[in-house]
């Protein structure tokens, strides 16, 4: 008796942590979110600027800033094999402001406004709702200070989400500018120092580093102590109150709702003034909630709360990446944390084009034509489907009905010799058998009546 011989199984590969597959039965909802966020944008003049996944890790460094979570802590950075320290983008912003730069945009008629839609790498801890490798859709627009283009953005933001139905709300803020944060900035230091021990270990950090960012804690003990800190909106000088008072009434007159919230501060060193985050509303509440509400932003596993998307105004960055002084303002949101939204709140998205006819063949003879005849009813826009590499005809019959076709196209040996093929109906199990020449137009024929009916 021969020996079966044992063939160890090799360990299958996983996906690296914080990863995920988008498998084909999601993808319904990326094709209806891209196409959304294209119509968008046409309709509000922003064009499409793809930056590669992979800048020099310093455009972030010097964009977003040394002390922030992201490139202190959730940066993929790298040395390549020519020694260049790279990395993969953390958000879309700091690259598009590059491009920007880099391709003389300031020489086109300003404001330019551009939009991306792409997957972002940030190390951070994984669980639900939050990947290492999570895809984010933006719009921007620079070369213009004037708070209607704020307002224009967070409308594209609200837009995209009451287009799908799903009640949200603007929490905004003013961080103020170069010329009055610093005066905010100390008072809110002082504040938090005489608060130092109650603080949380990563705020007592933060102190030290970037005290603005203790507002944006989410740790427990922190939240008492933000919520009778001093607030910027006090300390605004002039031209940041006025911009930020002008940002209210655009936002009123198109009547989007919003709450002032001043602990949106964002967590990247490029915002100033104009800050705001798109947190969930209940359905019946359109109205603007209280000043730090934090009903409607959402959470993970962990209790830590998230928006689904945010932006701001950006006004030194592109200076700051070796460009001419230009205002911007931006706003992201996130793909899987809207996909995961709709699915809650059971947002219906089209199906994917279901197949009205199944092809199927037995014999090699037939199997052969009917690889010819599937170009030709593909040729002729029907959404037509297969099983050519099965040579059953039971297997291939249930196939049909599992996919829920209108006709089948049977094609066996028989068919071959006269030179027929043979029509089912699925419906009411009829059978018919035509000329092999005719298929095409009798299947439209067929299938224009069914849809008829
Ligand atoms: P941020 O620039 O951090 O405000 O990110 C913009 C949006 O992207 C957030 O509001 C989220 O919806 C989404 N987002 C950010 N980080 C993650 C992550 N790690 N996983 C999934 N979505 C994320």
């Amino acid at each position: 008796m021969q020996q079966k011989k044992e063939v160890k199984k090799k360990k299958a590969f996983q996906l690296v942590k914080g990863m995920r597959d988008i498998l084909p039965e999601e993808q319904r909802y990326w094709d209806f979110l891209r196409d959304l966020i294209n119509k968008i944008a046409k309709t509000y003049g922003f064009s499409r600027l793809d930056t590669p996944l992979v800048e020099a890790a310093d455009l972030f460094v010097r964009g977003i800033g040394q002390v922030t979570d992201i490139v202190e802590k959730e940066m993929y950075a790298f040395v390549d094999q020519g020694g260049d320290h790279l990395a993969l983008r953390p958000e879309g912003t700091a690259g598009l402001a590059r491009a920007y730069v880099e391709h003389g945009m300031h020489n086109l008629p300003q404001p330019v406004k551009l939009f991306y839609f792409g997957p972002m790498f940030r190390h951070d801890k994984p669980q639900t709702g939050r990947y290492r490798q999570h895809w984010q859709f933006g719009f921007e627009i620079l070369g213009e200070a004037d708070p209607i283009v704020d307002a224009q953005v967070i409308l594209v933001a609200y837009k995209i989400y009451q287009s799908l139905n799903l009640p949200v709300n603007i929490q905004i803020n003013s961080i103020g500018c170069p010329g009055c944060r610093p005066d905010y900035e100390n008072e809110l230091k002082d504040y938090f120092k005489k608060h130092k021990n109650r603080l949380s270990e990563l705020s007592q950090h933060r102190l030290l580093k970037n005290p603005l960012r203790i507002l944006d804690s989410k740790e427990k003990e922190d939240l008492p102590i933000i919520a009778d800190a001093p607030q910027q909106i006090d300390f605004l000088c002039e031209d940041c109150r006025n911009h930020f008072m002008l940002l209210f009434e655009y936002l009123d007159d198109l009547g989007i709702p919003y709450a002032l919230n001043p602990t949106i501060v964002r967590g990247l060193d490029y915002y100033g003034r104009t800050t705001f985050e798109i947190w969930t509303a209940e359905e019946e509440e359109n109205s603007p909630r209280e000043a730090g509400g934090e009903a409607g932003r959402l959470t993970d596993s962990a209790g830590r709360q998230s928006a689904l998307g945010g932006g701001g105004r950006y006004d030194g960055l592109v200076e700051l990446l070796g460009g001419n002084p230009t205002p911007a303002v931006g706003f992201a949101g996130g793909v899987e944390r809207l996909i995961a939204q709709m699915k809650e709140k059971d947002i219906k998205v089209p199906e994917r084009e279901k197949p009205e006819i199944f092809l199927a063949q037995l014999g090699s003879e037939a199997r052969k034509k009917a690889l010819v005849l599937f170009e030709e009813l593909k040729e002729a826009g029907l959404a037509v489907s297969e099983n050519l590499s099965k040579s059953g005809l039971k297997v291939q019959l249930e196939n049909a009905d599992k996919q829920k076709v209108k006709f089948t196209l049977i094609l066996g040996q028989k068919e071959i010799v006269d030179g027929t093929i043979m029509i089912r109906d699925m419906e009411n199990g009829i059978q018919e058998v035509v000329d092999f020449t005719k298929v095409v137009a009798e299947v439209k024929k067929r299938l224009e009546k069914s849809n008829v009916k």
